[in-house]
């Protein structure tokens, strides 16, 4: 077992999880009004070691859009199956230093990086790409359920339908994008590539099931739950260290700096971290700080690396 005394190990993950209950900082997502109404109470948090062995706390089982989560798997799933050398032929590997939502490309007129909206809204362009829209859906739903250990994957169409709606600063970029010949393929409707990525961020899964997605990262890309590989190890190496370097938005050089851990986190209030070889781990709770990450799910991780020398560089 790569946590001998799991039990243990538990009793100290509850007791963050408990301490961090008591934090009402932040301020929910409110660009649309599905994220506005998130009860600003819910905290989950959900472990899930890269041998299956998994415990979670709080609203663990209440289901949450995992928004740009989903570019970390979408990223997955091309560099898996295009290759990376392919997919980075028209995306970087740099934080932008802006606004995850900026319009603006780099020096060689490419996305930063895939895991910003620039960046996935042309990656997820590019999975299964000669298909129909319903089919890439359902082959995108499908993956995602395997990297899950076949936990429980939903869809919030509400939230989808309003992100369609809200959708003039993607749909700019997207145009931006269009023009700079972003896009591998020939795009004949940018709504249509706007249409799937929304479609992405309105996945929802829970506490547990992205749980064991991150342990399938942690795991070098074989779901520790069925023992299925989801992903290339070459192509999880590359998701976490860009997530190591540009997941946590404005915060990301502070959060490797502090934490030292590969971790994304979302408008919906999650970040999803991971330890290499070792756990995944999901913090749940809406409230956002200045720099649009879960107020307790931050907390959480600072007492984390308090407690265990789970960073980076703590070996040395
Ligand atoms: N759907 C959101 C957008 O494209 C993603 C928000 C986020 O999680 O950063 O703006």
């Amino acid at each position: 077992l790569v946590i001998p005394d799991w039990s243990k190990f538990c009793k100290e993950i509850e007791n963050i999880y408990k301490h961090c209950k008591t934090i009402s900082d932040g301020k929910v997502a409110s660009y649309i009004p599905q994220l506005a109404r998130l009860d600003p109470n819910s905290w989950g948090v959900a472990i899930c070691s890269v041998d299956g062995q998994c415990a979670s706390w709080g609203d663990d089982q209440k289901p949450f859009c995992i928004q740009s989560v989903a570019n970390v798997f979408s990223y997955s799933l091309a560099a898996s199956e295009l290759g990376g050398e392919y997919v980075h032929k028209y995306v970087g590997q740099e934080p932008s230093g802006r606004l995850h939502d900026a319009i603006f490309l780099d020096s060689h007129g490419k996305p930063h990086n895939p895991i910003i909206n620039s960046g996935a809204i042309l990656v997820s362009s590019m999975i299964q790409h000669q298909k129909d829209l319903a089919d890439r859906y359902d082959y995108v739903l499908n993956r995602f359920k395997k990297v899950a250990g076949n936990d429980f994957i939903g869809f919030n169409n509400s939230v989808y339908l309003s992100e369609r709606e809200k959708a003039d600063r993607n749909l700019a970029l997207s145009y931006f994008m269009k023009e700079n010949k972003c896009f591998p393929n020939k795009i004949s409707d940018l709504t249509e590539v706007l249409d799937f990525y929304y479609q992405l961020c309105s996945i929802e899964a829970n506490c547990e099931s992205l749980a064991v997605m991150a342990a399938t990262l942690a795991n070098g890309g074989v779901c520790p739950i069925t023992e299925e590989r989801c992903f290339g190890s070459r192509a999880c190496r590359d998701v976490l260290t860009l997530m190591n370097s540009c997941g946590m938005y404005d915060y990301s050089g502070q959060f490797s700096f502090h934490v030292g851990l590969p971790a994304k986190s979302s408008a919906s209030g999650v970040i999803m971290i991971v330890i290499p070889n070792l756990l995944g781990i999901v913090l749940w709770s809406p409230p956002l700080d200045e720099q649009r990450n879960s107020a307790r799910g931050i907390k959480f991780c600072q007492k984390l690396i308090e407690r265990f020398n789970f960073h980076n560089y703590d070996s040395l």
